[in-house]
């Protein structure tokens, strides 16, 4: 039979039905039954009034998860790399210096967007598991006073490292630059206060402490961030992130055309944002930090060890040690295959030396830790390395009365 047979006989497949899966790794994280429901409303049109109305509720509702009252708060169409690259490509110029805090893999993607724009990035390096250090910003400052932008990541994923946001925003202001901070896995899951610490350019996504489907990245720009984006002397490289475009569509009243939005998934940001309303952000990120205390209790309990030392630890992100003489890959397999547990592997340098905990938005709930640990005691065991569930349970347990 030609290629061409081929392809013209008719193909017969079945519909698509994932399996029933607990997600505790970076992302995804599980999704509320309610968010799903929403998802699955009929598609409107998206410049329907109905649907114009839905985005103004959106925007607000974003304002209060970011803690903000910036104008410009919205969902870009892409996931958190698009906002990530929207930020890069709207707020560098070709020649600007940009000093980079690095200190996992996503800092490292940053460094890279700095490049592409056209900037130069000098490179402030921490050790991986660690916080940004403020003082080796104020030194990069101080040696690079031309700096304009200062970029870091607030929860480094593969690490599981929060670093000071506040900080090194008041360093930055300091010099007379401006910050891009990505907050894809802090937003609803810790402490994050865009206006009460002077953050410039914040982007995260939809699918880490938010709970919703991926490919969403909300985006919140400060009045001097949209300064700057409006005095810029070239044009934006990219038509699909220039700001200036966009904004006739998220941000003003004329709604022209720009690109057609993922109207679903917008439903479903839109849900997930109303529980969070519902919720409180204070009360999610108490949530957070509550569980983790639950899933801590339950890990020391098994004698699992922290990479990340307690005061900059987060609470969505849990990366553990892997135990010597314990086959990563094959444990990971049963907890998928024999729990319907998703965990994280380890990344970079921490590939094979560490295992990732997502505690995010709807997956962070005590069920799923009791879950995790029983499955985790289960093949810890199997592999010759006992771990006792009930003693992990009774730990968690205590931690939660505390
Ligand atoms: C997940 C993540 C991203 C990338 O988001 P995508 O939606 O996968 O593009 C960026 N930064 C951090 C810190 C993340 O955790």
């Amino acid at each position: 039979m030609s290629a061409l047979e081929n392809i013209s006989a008719r193909p017969s497949f079945a519909s698509f039905a994932p399996p029933s899966r607990t997600l505790m790794g970076p992302g995804p994280s599980d999704l509320a039954p309610r968010t799903l429901a929403a998802l699955a409303r009929p598609t409107i049109g998206h410049l329907d009034p109905a649907f114009v109305s839905m985005m103004d509720e959106l925007k607000e509702l974003l304002r209060y998860a970011f803690q903000t009252t910036n104008a410009l708060t919205f969902p870009v169409s892409g996931p958190g790399s698009v906002g990530m690259e929207t930020c890069f490509d709207n707020l560098v110029e070709p020649g600007d210096t940009v000093i980079v805090c690095r200190n996992g893999v996503f800092g490292g993607r940053m460094i890279e967007n700095v490049q592409r724009a056209g900037g130069i990035a000098v490179i402030v390096d921490d050790t991986w598991g660690e916080p940004v250090d403020p003082q080796k910003v104020e030194d990069a400052f101080k040696a690079n006073p031309q700096a304009k932008l200062l970029a870091f990541v607030h929860a480094e994923t593969s690490t599981g490292a929060r670093s000071d946001a506040q900080a090194l925003a008041a360093i930055a202001r300091r010099f007379g630059a401006l910050t891009i901070v990505d907050a894809v896995t802090s937003l609803a899951g810790c402490e994050l206060r865009v206006d009460d610490w002077g953050l410039d350019a914040v982007y995260s996504g939809s699918q880490k402490c938010l709970s919703c489907t991926p490919g969403l990245s909300p985006v919140t720009f400060s009045p001097a961030a949209l300064a700057r984006i409006q005095a810029r002397k070239s044009k934006v490289q990219s038509w699909f992130m220039d700001l200036n475009l966009v904004l006739d569509y998220w941000n003003s009243a004329k709604r022209t055309y720009h690109h057609t939005a993922p109207i679903n998934s917008l439903y479903g940001l839109h849900e997930s944002l109303v529980q969070l309303a519902e919720e409180g952000i204070e009360n999610a990120w108490a949530r957070h930090a509550r569980l983790h205390r639950m899933l801590r209790a339950g890990f020391e309990a098994m004698d699992l060890a922290f990479v990340v030392a307690e005061p900059w630890r987060l609470p969505q992100l849990n990366t553990v040690h892997i135990p010597a003489d314990v086959n990563d890959a094959d444990l990971r397999r049963q907890l998928l295959t024999d729990f319907n547990l998703e965990i994280g592997a380890g990344l970079g340098p921490l590939a094979g030396k560490v295992w990732r905990f997502g505690l995010m938005g709807h997956s962070c709930r005590e069920g799923n830790i009791l879950l995790c640990l029983e499955a985790l005691a289960t093949a810890l065991t199997r592999q010759g390395r006992p771990a006792d569930a009930d003693a992990a349970f009774a730990a968690a347990r205590r931690a939660l009365a505390d």
